[in-house]
């Protein structure tokens, strides 16, 4: 989802030497191989946008997998840019760095202020170690490899594996084939009182461009909009642009997660980037794209 989204506003801004590799194409937990790609392509700037993700239920059952996944695949990559010489890199990490108790919004500062939320605590980890990999980097061998921390993210190309994905992309998976269905009710995970903020991947791909030519500092920075809904304010807003009349039926034997992570986004802002999508427009766009790519998104 957001590898596509930055793509789709490099080209946009004209670039053409774009290189992407997929996957099954690069496993990026391969150290041999990683090394081998920039050695061959030697790229001037890197997006490092590659992860393994979920939502909820995926990171607190694939504890070991987010762990080792997402180290590997940070610390390959952030190394091999460094010995091929690459001029800028930017890491994407995650809202879920900050500590579960944190002061709101998260101030880039409470970093390691706390202890993690439990059921997200190996993909954080991972996450917290490649912030550290930019910072070392850049102070040991004065390499210009900066770290953006993103919100909760929606859009083209997300997850719609109701086991692996994340709380938006399921919820618009649920009302539709409810709606298709005829059934009378959708189940939703939690209480519902959780707050969560959403930044669509457009917005998030040109903060990212936009970081990528104009921050050269040591200081990771928040992207998001600072503004959250609690689940289920956004269960309602999915229910409306999807059209489903039925009821919603809260499933408190699911998690809860953390109560709120909603992203301190002055720094951003001071810097003079700002998001332009309306979570209401972009859950509408979003379930468009749902609809013209079902085949695709739902195996
Ligand atoms: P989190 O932000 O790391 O907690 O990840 P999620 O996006 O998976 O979950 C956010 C919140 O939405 C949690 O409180 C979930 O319990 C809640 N939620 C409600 N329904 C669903 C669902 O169908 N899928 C997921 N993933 N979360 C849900």
């Amino acid at each position: 989802m957001v590898g596509s989204a930055i793509v789709r506003k490099l080209e946009a801004d004209g670039h053409e030497t774009i290189i992407t590799r997929t996957s099954s194409e690069l496993d990026l937990r391969n150290q041999e191989a990683v090394a081998s790609f920039f050695d061959t392509e030697r790229p001037d700037y890197v997006f490092l946008a590659a992860a393994k993700v979920g939502g909820i239920l995926a990171n607190n059952i694939y504890r070991a997998e987010f762990l080792y996944d997402n180290l590997m695949i940070e610390a390959n990559i952030i190394h091999s840019a460094y010995k091929s010489g690459v001029t800028k890199l930017l890491f994407l990490g995650s809202s879920c760095i900050y500590p579960k108790m944190a002061e709101q919004p998260l101030k880039e500062e409470y970093l390691l202020s706390g202890f993690l939320e439990p059921t997200n605590e190996p993909y954080a980890i991972a996450k917290i170690a490649g912030i550290k990999l930019c910072e070392a980097y850049r102070s040991q061998y004065g390499a210009n490899f900066i770290s953006a921390m993103p919100t909760n993210l929606y859009g083209p190309n997300d997850n719609y594996n109701l086991q692996g994905s994340h709380v938006l992309p399921a919820l618009i998976r649920k009302f539709h084939e409810a709606k298709i269905n005829d059934q009378p009710t959708v189940e939703v995970w939690g209480t519902g009182s959780p707050r969560r903020e959403f930044l669509h991947a457009d917005d998030l791909a040109d903060a990212c461009v936009y970081l990528m030519n104009s921050y050269d500092g040591e200081q990771f920075v928040n992207i998001g909009t600072g503004e959250d809904v609690t689940i289920r304010e956004l269960a309602e807003m999915v229910q409306k642009a999807v059209g489903y009349e039925g009821e919603l039926r809260w499933d408190s034997s699911k998690p809860d997660g953390t109560p709120r992570k909603l992203m301190d986004v002055s720094r951003l802002h001071a810097m003079g980037w700002k998001h332009t999508t309306d979570l209401g427009d972009g859950i509408e766009r979003t379930y468009q794209d749902f609809l013209a790519n079902e085949v695709l998104y739902v195996e």
